[in-house]
């Protein structure tokens, strides 16, 4: 089976690591995403990801924590740092070769983010994980995600999510929803659907990043994507 993409950008966000619990991480969820992973790294396919902090931290809400926005975000970020280390873990043990780069120095645990030196990981068919966001506060992992997958040269970025694609409305809250197989920048622009931030989204469209949503949980549905099965949603043009 041929891959239809040669470098994605997958990026996950923290709650679903969390499955069914309601913080931190499920070994079960952590396990299924490495085999999903390792089953494209096996087709040739070179992998860069970007995973959020949410089921551990975030950092935006002041009013809520009582912390400072900017000192709340780096709290943020450095809970994306620990769950990159949670799926290092999960993917070294499914035997995929993994390298962990970190926008905020931890020498010990992480490599510094070097541009040149992820893609010669990539190109080494390592799967490199980028945690820290982009080590900037009043950022988003998904603006991390658009960042990177610029900065390397992806093909697509991949945003694996709970519901299986870009809907007319929310689904979970209206029945009625339908949802597209796919949509232009512009179009998401003019219906007000809110695929990922505006600065994520923004950088995408300005750069001709075609954004896939799909069901990251669905086994399977990762290799279906990378390999040009409809599933999903994509946004380009
Ligand atoms: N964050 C940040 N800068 C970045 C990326 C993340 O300040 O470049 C912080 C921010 O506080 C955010 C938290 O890290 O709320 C966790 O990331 P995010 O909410 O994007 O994670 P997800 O929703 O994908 O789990």
């Amino acid at each position: 089976m041929l891959p239809k993409y040669k470098r994605i950008l997958l990026k996950l966000s923290g709650e679903s690591l969390m499955g069914d619990k309601n913080f931190g991480m499920d070994s079960a969820v952590i396990t299924q995403y490495a085999q999903s992973i390792k089953s494209i790294v096996e087709l040739g396919v070179q992998v860069a990801i970007v995973i959020g902090g949410g089921n551990i931290y975030r950092g935006m809400n002041e009013a809520e924590t009582g912390i400072e926005r900017a000192h709340g975000d780096y709290m943020g970020m450095l809970a994306t740092v620990i769950n990159g280390m949670a799926l290092q873990a999960g993917l070294e043990k499914a035997g995929v070769y993994t390298r962990l780069q970190s926008a905020i120095k931890m020498e010990q645990i992480a490599e510094p983010y070097i541009r040149r030196r992820a893609i010669r990981h990539l190109e080494k068919g390592r799967v490199v994980i980028f945690g820290a966001g982009t080590g900037n506060p009043y950022f988003t992992t998904d603006t991390a995600g658009s960042l990177r997958a610029i900065e390397i040269n992806a093909d697509v970025i991949l945003k694996g999510t709970r519901v299986d694609g870009i809907y007319t409305a929310d689904p979970e809250k209206d029945p009625t929803a339908t949802k597209y197989d796919t949509i232009t920048f512009q179009e998401c622009l003019s219906k007000n659907l809110r695929v990922m931030d505006m600065t994520a989204f923004t950088l995408c469209m300005e750069n001709n990043l075609p954004i896939i949503v799909f069901d990251m949980n669905r086994p399977g549905n990762l290799k279906r994507v990378v390999t040009g099965d409809h599933v999903g949603t994509i946004v380009n043009g």
